[in-house]
Parts: structure tokens; C-alpha cells; sequence
């Protein structure tokens, strides 16, 4: 499960990894915490469009909590919509933003789940379903200067990745795309040349072409150390 303050948040933040576990056969849902009525350019109406087409295209399930844009706060409401996700889809581990980024809705989206991730496993909580706890909370790096506790290889889902993100027509540089008024930063079309750029950081960290960062508050467990990459260009 990969949760984001709004539609195109998982595309950009953690698409890549989305894809990959998506390739290998396991089952995934983006949930997006509100419906972006507060983004410059497009509507929520064409928003929930372009996040249906990135969702098919990444092969996941989408849902939309309708939280409010702008105004999300870590409160029991959101909290509770969460934790009803977490206990209907039981996801194994739960991917989000980091606490520390620049878009407050980012923030305050990594303190709910925090929240609801824990109490969803509380089994006299006053929420419906079967009492369920993730077994982690990831977050994704963004563009803030955090240090990753690991990297995932997204080499082969570059192209993929930039396509779920191309979906959003009203959000990022598209030539053909001029209907959509409002300059806003992820529109110039030196945004994705940031991203190119962020993705293409990550990748030589782990001496691959393309990777996406993750911190995570506990120690992640190594099973079999001779699992983990082989540190060599390919
Ligand atoms: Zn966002």
C-alpha cells in the first residue's frame, strides 16, 4: 500500500518501486489522501481521470479518502480513514512520504499514517474490520536532503515510471497539453529533468541507472546477506 497526499505523489515519490513489486507479482493500491482541488492547473475531476490511467498502467488498485486539500490535519477522522484502509487491504508494508518535506500536506500525510498504521493493530479500537498492523512504514525520498536506510533499483521501470507520470496531462511539461493555464513549478519542463536527475542520484548510490531512497524508522532485517546487490555496474 502506498499512500500520498495527492494523485501523482506515488508516481513521483515511489512509482518506480510501485512497478517493480507490481512485476512481480504482488498486489498493490495507491490510496490517495485527498482529491488535489487546491492544485494550480486541471480540476478534480480530471485529476481522478489521469490517476486512474497511472493506476491501470502501473497494475494497482486506487482509492481516494476525499480528505481536504490544503487543509489535511492529523486528527482522528483522517486517522480512522486510514486505519479502515489498512484493515480492508492488509498490506504487508505501507509506503508513504517523509516526515520532513516541503509540501505540508506531505507531512502531516507521513504523521497520519504513522498513527494509523499502529492503531489499525489495536484490536479494541472503535473501528470496523479485523485488527491489522503493517509490518513497516517506508518512506520515500523526495527532494530533501535525507539519508536513505536503502535504495531500490528502478533501472527497468524508468521508462514505465515516466509514463504514470506523463498520465497527469494537466500537471507536468507536455507540449500538447497547452489547454492546461497556470504556471506552477512541476509543469516547467525543468521539473523532470530534476527528477531524471534525483532518480539518476539514488541509481549511483547502488551502481544502477535509475533508483528511488527510503528511510525507515526501525532497522530493516536482512535474511540472507548474499540477497542484497552485488555493489558492481552492471
Ligand atoms: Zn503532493
Amino acid at each position: 500500500m502506498a499512500i500520498g497526499a495527492h494523485p501523482d505523489d506515488i508516481e513521483l515519490g515511489c512509482g518506480g518501486t510501485v512497478l517493480k513489486l507490481a512485476a512481480m507479482g504482488r498486489k498493490g493500491v495507491i490510496v490517495d489522501m485527498t482529491d488535489a482541488s487546491m492544485g494550480t492547473r486541471g480540476t478534480p475531476e480530471i485529476r481522478a481521470r489521469e490517476a486512474k490511467a497511472a493506476a491501470k498502467l502501473m497494475g494497482v488498485s486506487r482509492v481516494n479518502l476525499g480528505l481536504p486539500d490544503g487543509r489535511l490535519a492529523d486528527g482522528w477522522d483522517a486517522q480512522k480513514l486510514v486505519i479502515d484502509a489498512i484493515r480492508a487491504w492488509r498490506p504487508k508494508v505501507v509506503i508513504t512520504h517523509h516526515a520532513s518535506e516541503e509540501h505540508p500536506d506531505h507531512e502531516v500525510t507521513a504523521r497520519i499514517v504513522k498513527q494509523a498504521a499502529y492503531k489499525a493493530g489495536l484490536a479494541k479500537l472503535d473501528c470496523a474490520g479485523q485488527a491489522y498492523r503493517p509490518g513497516r512504514v517506508f518512506h520515500f525520498i523526495g527532494m530533501e536532503a535525507h539519508t536513505p536506510s536503502f535504495c531500490v533499483d528502478i533501472s527497468e521501470h524508468w521508462e514505465a515510471k515516466l509514463k504514470a507520470i506523463m498520465c497527469y496531462k494537466s500537471q507536468f511539461h507536455n507540449p500538447d497539453a497547452r489547454a492546461f493555464k497556470g504556471k506552477t513549478d512541476l509543469a516547467s519542463p525543468a521539473f523532470l529533468d530534476f527528477l531524471t536527475v534525483r532518480n539518476r542520484y539514488w541509481g549511483t548510490r547502488i551502481k544502477r541507472r535509475y533508483a528511488e531512497a527510503f528511510t525507515c524508522a526501525e532497522l530493516p532485517e536482512v535474511g540472507d546477506i548474499t540477497a542484497l546487490g552485488a555493489g558492481r555496474f552492471a
